[in-house]
């Protein structure tokens, strides 16, 4: 199929693309790797009068130190994010996660901030900056503001974002003593969207758990985070048995992920039962310095 007629606009300068995107407002689409919005405008689904193409922003091209965090610009290919030592150094949990999206071929193309601001349900990168409490930082003609991670993603493909702001860049924490990170997905095949995938961020301090952030993707309309799991587990000093009861509790209890042609829930639900003692199993013995055991 092909896309719907539109003007399309390839400005060289971040204030000319805010102009734009002020001007047209909800006629337009910012257009990043395409990888998303061009499926879907072949599909009909999007059928934006106006594209802005923000290829040619050099200013969301770069990754920065700054000092606690590493920011990481919105335009930046999710291939050259996978293979930065930077972000293998200071952020491993985005390190580790890249490799789970989709194909080479598409994360040459597909870019940090076009994974998060599609806000597919089903997609890594959202989950991941869930987890870390990344800070987004959007810009309009009307100025600047930091979203928090957690506050982005309002419902399926839908953020915080007003149709005039453009995602600038993402500062992610940077990596500490007594961090541990672990990603893991369940995919029919690799590169496929995943059943059911979680990302966690752990720290320990001194054997104990001070830390648990826990994030799931494809169980419901926007990243989910087992709240309950991670309050329960803060305070132990985890073991393999800790971690199995708060998995199996937040499985049943946190979760109510949706069936569909892919998967019903009660197999949704064991997958993340699973995913989540793996992970937690991981990221712990990672911050704490022991091998909390098989999973
Ligand atoms: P685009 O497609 O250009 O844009 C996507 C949306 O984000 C549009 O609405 C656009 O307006 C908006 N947008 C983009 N950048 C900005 C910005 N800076 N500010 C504001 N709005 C912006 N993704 C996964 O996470 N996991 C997978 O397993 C996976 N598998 C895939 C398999 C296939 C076959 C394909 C084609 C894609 C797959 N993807 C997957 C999607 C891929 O990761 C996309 O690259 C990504 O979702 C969108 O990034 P993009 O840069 O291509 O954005």
């Amino acid at each position: 199929m092909k896309p719907c007629a539109f003007d399309y606009h390839g400005p060289t300068e971040l204030d000319q693309a805010l102009e734009l995107l002020a001007r047209y407002g909800d006629e337009a689409k910012v257009i990043a790797g395409g990888q998303s919005l061009v499926p879907a405008m072949n599909f009909r689904l999007a059928q934006p009068a106006v594209l802005i193409d923000i290829n040619g922003l050099q200013d969301l091209r770069g990754t920065a130190d700054s000092g606690d965090a590493l920011r990481v610009g919105a335009g930046v290919r999710q291939r050259a994010v996978e293979r930065s030592p930077e972000v293998a150094r200071h952020v491993p949990l985005v390190a580790r996660t890249m490799p789970h999206i989709a194909h080479p071929q598409i994360r040459n193309r597909g870019t940090f901030g076009g994974s998060i601001a599609h806000a597919d349900p089903a997609a890594e990168l959202p989950a991941v900056v869930s987890a870390l409490e990344a800070r987004l930082r959007v810009r309009s003609t009307r100025g600047e503001r930091t979203i928090a991670a957690n506050d982005f993603f309002v419902d399926l493909l839908t953020t915080a974002l007003e149709p005039d702001e453009l995602l600038i860049d993402v500062e992610l924490p940077k990596r500490r003593d007594g961090d541990g990170f672990a990603f893991d997905e369940v995919a029919r095949r690799h590169g496929d969207y995943a059943l059911v995938g979680v990302a966690v961020a752990a720290r320990c301090d001194d054997g104990v758990c001070t830390q648990v952030r826990a994030c799931l993707l494809s169980v419901g309309n926007q990243p989910v985070r087992a709240r309950s799991l991670e309050e329960s587990l803060v305070g132990e000093r985890p073991t393999a048995e800790t971690i199995r009861s708060a998995a199996a509790h937040a499985a049943s209890q946190d979760l109510d992920p949706p069936s569909d042609i892919h998967a019903s829930a009660a197999f949704r639900r064991h997958l993340a039962e699973g995913l989540l003692r793996k992970t937690l199993t991981a990221a712990l013995s990672e911050a704490s310095g022991r091998e909390l055991g098989a999973s």
